[in-house]
């Protein structure tokens, strides 16, 4: 069991878990007036490292931070599988990918299953999702409203970017990706705040996804900073086959110089006006030329080379964290001006995963390892939740669709595999909460990275990679950076014992199915349009 914030006694924690049991499955619905607006905020690839609120931040985000304060924050928030498409897949399904069908961000993506969206609409709330997508079919009759990111291959652009409306025209927005889906959002709300019925929006950031290209408003931020670098910047991988043959490393190449850029060769700045391109330049013109001028001197080899490339990098990636900070707070902003509302809404802020930020050496996700299985969770309800929290509770995404329903009153069908957090939120631990989560990643090969699934507990974590029957184990309270496999070690056979069996027994509980284990993956590569 965790432990959260102000947790009573062990018999009052099983009480109070089990009267909020019964009652989301008696599927209650609090008076209509009382249902509390849920506000989804997203973004794509945020690391936790780049959050305020997450100890051992190395950067400032007082908006996000604000919903830390005012509620709480989730230490110990995982996904299933780090990475876009089947993150997106189990927070609208509340099922692991096996189930859902989305294993990969090839997969095709079935919204005719059971998605949350569709139940809250079909209990009396309107329904909308502005920003990225990403999933292989258009949004359906689950929303009222969808306007979403289109083009680049579903990740959308940064500059000047196309939307798909309600799954139908497709129009482009001139300015910037994160202002553009915040001023849609703000948009949308103002249009809702007098209605009678709640509402539930997604408010979806395609930031900090590369190809990072910041606003130029940050361009110059940073410029002459040096920002620390992770501890396991210059991993050498021992013990550690896979991540030795991964191929995800920071890698930060300067743009050509304007009067050599040919912009039709990618796709991203094709988008640019002229004008918009010249400006872009007038930052980046001399991070080049100061390229050129360390390599001509000798200055960027081996580590150094690597130390100049994190610093690109991670300036690029705080630009743009900065520039969702900022829209976070436009929409907090808009809250506090429509004060009524604002204390009977929820405000969720979360990525679909986390993210390498120089870890390992790293610049990605997907592997099992802490900083691509986490996903930062910060939730403020007023009046729900005790101000400054911090929850160290397991959860995951295939909790976000139970949890969103049992707030909004409405019971989860059987199909769904994770649990409501609610009590948690609100104090109540239940005393059978969840001390394991279940992970697996199925795209093979992908940036080199085999198949894998594994289990993380409280203190241990266990990763199977199956298609060569190898296995790491990680003492995570001796090793919080896993640098050590530890597996075959005699002093943690009986550990490793133990969390083989728990892998095992998720394996049953979440009904994977044993062919996954010897069918090879195959990339979907259609543009079906389901609905
Ligand atoms: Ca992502």
């Amino acid at each position: 069991m965790k432990i959260n914030f102000r947790l009573p006694d062990a018999g009052m924690l099983a009480s109070a878990g089990l009267m909020a049991a019964t009652l989301a499955s008696c599927g209650e619905r609090p008076e209509e007036d009382q249902r509390p607006n849920i506000l989804f905020i997203m973004a794509d690839d945020h690391a936790n490292r780049t959050i305020g609120a997450y100890d051992g931040s190395i950067h400032e985000t007082p908006n996000i931070d604000r919903l830390a304060e005012e509620g709480a924050v989730f230490t110990r928030s995982y996904c299933s599988n780090s990475i876009c498409g089947p993150s997106r897949a189990s927070i609208l399904t509340g099922m692991h990918g096996h189930r859902n069908g989305v294993t990969g961000n090839g997969a095709p993506w079935d919204n005719s299953q059971f998605v949350f969206p569709r139940r809250l609409k079909g209990n009396g709330y309107t329904t909308a999702l502005i920003g990225k997508w990403h999933l292989n079919s258009l949004p359906g009759n689950e929303f009222d409203y969808s306007k979403v990111l289109t083009g680049a291959g579903k990740q959308g652009f940064y500059y000047n970017p196309d939307f798909c409306i309600n799954a139908g025209d497709t129009i482009q927005e001139m300015g910037f990706s994160t202002d553009i889906i915040t001023d849609e959002s703000v948009e949308w709300l103002e249009q809702h705040k007098e209605a009678e019925n709640p509402f539930m929006l997604f408010v979806q950031f395609k930031a900090p996804h590369v190809p990072r290209m910041p606003h130029f408003r940050y361009l110059d931020r940073y410029r002459d900073d040096s920002i620390v670098e992770p501890p396991t910047l210059f991993d050498d991988y021992d013990t550690r086959r896979y991540a030795a043959e991964a191929r995800m490393g920071v890698h930060h190449r300067p743009l050509p110089l304007l009067e050599n850029h040919d912009p039709s060769n990618n796709i991203y700045f094709d988008r640019m006006t002229r004008e918009e391109l010249e400006r872009y330049h007038s930052y980046r013109d001399p991070v080049t030329k100061e390229y050129r001028r360390l390599r001509e001197a000798g200055k960027l080899q081996g580590k150094a080379l690597k130390r100049w490339e994190y610093q690109q990098f991670i300036k690029d990636y705080l630009r743009v964290v900065d520039g969702i900070d900022d829209n976070v707070g436009r929409i907090l902003d808009w809250l506090d001006q429509n004060r009524q509302l604002k204390e009977n809404t929820v405000v969720i802020y979360a990525s679909d995963q986390s993210y390498f930020t120089g870890e390992h050496g790293w610049a990605e996700k997907r592997f099992m390892y802490e900083e691509a299985m986490k996903m930062p969770f910060l939730i403020r309800w007023p009046g729900h939740i005790e101000p400054g929290s911090r929850i160290d509770a397991m959860i995951q995404n295939i909790d976000y669709a139970p949890t969103i329903l049992d707030i909004a009153g409405v019971d989860s069908p059987e199909e769904v595999q994770g649990r409501s957090f609610k009590p948690v939120l609100e104090g109540d631990t239940p005393g059978d909460w969840r001390e394991s989560v279940y992970y697996h990643y199925y795209d093979h090969g992908r940036h080199n990275v085999p198949r894998h699934e594994g289990v993380r507990t409280d203190r241990y974590k266990l990763i199977w990679y199956y298609t060569d029957d190898h296995y790491e184990f990680f003492d995570l309270e001796e090793d919080p950076h896993e640098l050590r496999n530890v597996y075959g070690r005699e002093e943690y056979s009986r550990q490793v014992d133990s969390l083989k069996r728990e892998l095992e027994r998720l394996r049953e509980h979440y009904r994977v199915p044993e062919h996954v284990f010897h069918e090879p993956y195959v990339p979907f590569s259609g543009t079906g349009t389901r609905h």
